[in-house]
């Protein structure tokens, strides 16, 4: 017997009504391109999306083709992701920070039709449009007319303005029911080994990725809340905020292009913000403006960090010099991108606070909606004991089965699960730690060292600024821990002392061979340090010279 309750279809579209109608107020705040501060509501993005949508139509888009953008956090790009997935074509959210090249890869690999784009990104596009001729019919820069960009584009190309293109559209009467299997958006992963790959979310795993992180023990976003993604709409939908604050009745206080310490700061003072989301070396840079300006955060009561790895340091520094609380979450591309999120368990309330800490600076529980595991070599499963490593396998309904243009579940093993690449610890109360990725964990002697954990030991000495380790060959051990290290700006790096830091943090054996100084770090478009490049560069550091 089937159940007898109401079927509306999961659409996204259904998350900007309910705030239309229900949060009419709730603001949109944007720093422009041109600096200004611009300021809307949720009703009137949910009427300008309708309208943009109009306007998409006109341009010929429809159900299942692909619309790009090119954009920072801003109030425009929120109007496309509603616009676009709810008129039922695809958002494709491209990283303005890829290579010329990969950028022109992915565009053409995903057919889009027309780019949306912020017009500091002219040059990005007038240098890839020639190399979309196939199918890239117009480009529309997120802009009104006075300040669009001079750029040629190749011929039978349109050039459009967006705010003439809504102002002369007739807007949808009421958004289309989808089946919720459909595709909303895209997203590409930033291919740090080999090309880019399409992950395509579905209306359905959007809005359960959203309801799901909105859970207490997640994001659990609320209408009293201002939230700041600085993390961009164009890496994994800012984890998903865009659909998780208007469906909660947050505010959305979006910083456009920079994202220094000191517009930090400023945007979360003079907008009331409550809650924020990002990486570290975000937090690290506003860490070190509120340091060296003084100034406090006033009404900031928590930051969410994931994406890498959070140093410890910062956590504590945040809390104890600022009374802000830290949160560690995991997640990635392929899993929308939530998957952890670390809050304590009733049973965790009489920990001694340096255990209670310890357990903080873990990647945290799954949230609803997932489910993980962690599997040696051969795929056997390992047991949770917070101490054997394996490689992290996850399922769910935010998880994705394959990648664009590939048969469906071609991305899972034969139970369904999806590797995730990453290497991992699981506690007896499912707290899951990342120790390394599968192919950055060091190799020594058939035992693994986690580079993640020295890195972190390392970044918390005062010379060192930045660090990685690196799995490097040895004639006896195979690979041994290579540490390389950026000083702190005017400090020379104290290698003795540096070396002594980690007595008693790690085993003897686990300690790096070597330590190199470099003035920089390879960075990804993600802001990820690079592994590869620095094995290439350093990989034989430790052999002997060859004769
Ligand atoms: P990319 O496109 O670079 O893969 P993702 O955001 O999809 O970007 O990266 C996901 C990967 O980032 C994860 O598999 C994991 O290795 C790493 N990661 C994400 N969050 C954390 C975290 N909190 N701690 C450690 N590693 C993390």
């Amino acid at each position: 017997m089937l159940g007898l309750m109401q079927e509306p279809p999961l659409n996204i579209s259904s998350i900007i009504r309910h705030a239309a109608r229900h949060h009419a107020a709730a603001e949109v705040v944007s720093r422009t391109v041109e600096g200004a501060t611009h300021r809307t509501t949720y009703a009137e993005i949910e009427a300008r999306a309708r309208q943009l949508a109009g306007a998409l139509r006109s341009l010929g888009i429809g159900a299942g083709d692909r619309v790009a953008t090119l954009a920072w956090n801003g109030h425009r790009h929120l109007e496309l992701y509603y616009a676009v997935s709810g008129m039922g074509a695809i958002c494709h959210t491209i990283n303005p920070r890829l290579s010329g090249d990969d950028i022109t890869y992915i565009a053409a690999h995903a057919a889009d039709a027309v780019l949306f784009a912020d017009t500091s990104f002219a040059p990005l596009v007038a240098a890839a449009a020639p190399g979309l001729r196939a199918t890239l019919r117009a480009v529309v820069f997120m802009t009104e007319r006075a300040h669009m960009p001079d750029i040629v584009l190749p011929e039978g190309m349109d050039l459009l303005c967006y705010e003439e293109i809504v102002a002369a559209a007739a807007p949808l009467a009421a958004w289309p029911e989808l089946d919720e299997r459909s595709a909303a958006s895209l997203c590409y992963t930033s291919g740090t080994t080999g090309r880019p790959k399409g992950v395509l979310y579905s209306h359905r795993s959007t809005l359960l990725h959203a309801l799901a992180s909105n859970m207490k023990d997640v994001f659990g976003l609320g209408a009293a809340d201002r939230f700041l993604p600085v993390v961009p709409m164009f890496h994994v939908n800012a984890w998903g905020s865009p659909y998780s604050a208007p469906m909660s009745g947050a505010s959305l206080i979006m910083p456009g292009r920079h994202l220094d310490g000191a517009s930090l700061a400023d945007m979360m003072n003079a907008e009331r913000v409550t809650c924020s989301a990002g990486v570290p070396t975000v937090w690290l840079g506003l860490l070190q403006h509120l340091r060296a300006s003084g100034k406090r955060l006033e009404t900031v009561e928590r930051l969410i960090i994931g994406g890498s790895a959070c140093p410890p340091m910062l956590m504590r520094a945040f809390g104890d010099e600022y009374g802000i609380r830290v949160d560690h979450a995991w997640g990635m591309t392929e899993m929308s991108p939530i998957g952890t999120y670390n809050m304590p368990k009733s049973s965790n309330a009489a920990l001694p606070p340096d255990a209670a800490f310890r357990l903080r600076e873990k990647q945290g529980r799954v949230m609803y909606g997932v489910d993980m595991r962690i599997v040696n070599d051969d795929g056997a499963e390992l047991p949770w004991d917070g101490a054997t490593s394996g490689h992290l396998q996850v399922k769910g309904a935010n998880v994705c089965s394959a990648y664009l243009g590939d048969a469906p579940g071609s991305a899972l093993d034969a139970e369904g699960w999806f590797a995730t690449g990453d290497v991992a610890t699981v506690d007896a109360e499912g707290y899951m730690e990342i120790t390394d990725r599968s192919k950055d964990v060091v190799k020594s002697g058939g035992e693994w060292i986690s580079t993640v954990q020295l890195e972190n030991i390392a970044v918390g000495h005062p010379d060192v600024a930045e660090a990685a380790v690196i799995a490097a060959r040895h004639p006896k051990w195979d690979e041994r821990p290579l540490l390389i290290v950026v000083a702190r700006a005017g400090v020379t790096v104290d290698l003795a002392s540096l070396r002594a830091f980690f007595d008693g943090k790690v085993a003897k054996w686990w300690q790096p061979d070597d330590i190199v100084v470099v003035d920089e770090l390879p960075h990804t478009a993600t802001g990820k340090i690079q592994k590869m490049a620095l094995r290439d560069r350093f990989r034989d550091h430790l052999m002997p010279p060859a004769v």
